[in-house]
């Protein structure tokens, strides 16, 4: 059976300052084991509201939480930008389905949103995927916004667009505001 020590390190004081942090070194009664180093403090309060790193870095939860949250609706948001974006494209292309490959392939390079090579598109056409999945359409908005406003959606297209740009400017800001500390 094997056993092992480990020894308390005091650092100073957890952020609320009732109690302290500390550095735990647990080493194992043999030679050829190394030493795990982790970190943590004796303040209940503390050890609500911080999540520590076996890497000396402590993250305060809340803040952490407030931007995953913002992550997760930008997430959906993109999620609902993405199902527009691929009804315009199948509907742009449901005409091509019974044109020759090189014929679709030619409209896709024309738009600027090809991402597969004549071969794969055949492929891709044969394992019946749709042309949503074969381009990048994000790489023509001007033509998506063309599409959207043809297929009467371009209030809805451009209102996603925006949420999405939005929800992204949130996540970037809370993720700023994620509140780190060094420990050690
Ligand atoms: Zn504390």
């Amino acid at each position: 059976m094997s056993t092992s020590e480990t020894v308390d390190i005091a650092l100073g004081p957890c952020p609320c300052s009732q109690g302290k942090l500390f550095k735990y070194v647990t080493s194992q009664d043999n030679p050829w084991s190394s030493v795990q180093i982790s970190y943590g403090t004796d303040c209940q309060r503390c050890s609500n509201e911080w999540s520590f790193s076996s890497y000396g870095t402590m993250t305060n939860n809340a803040s952490e939480q407030s931007y995953k949250e913002a992550y997760e609706a930008e997430l959906e948001i993109s999620t609902r930008l993405l199902a527009i974006v691929d009804d315009l494209v199948d509907a742009h292309f449901a005409d091509y389905a019974t044109k020759p490959a090189t014929v679709e392939l030619r409209e896709m390079h024309r738009l600027g949103i090809a991402k597969l090579n004549i071969e794969h598109l055949r492929k891709a056409r044969r394992a019946g995927r749709k042309p949503s999945e074969t381009v990048s359409a994000l790489n023509n908005l001007d033509w998506l916004y063309t599409v959207a406003r043809r297929a009467g959606r371009e209030p809805e297209f451009i209102g996603l667009r925006k949420a999405y740009e939005d929800a992204r400017a949130e996540t970037k800001r809370r993720s700023e505001k994620i509140v780190r500390r060094s420990i050690a």
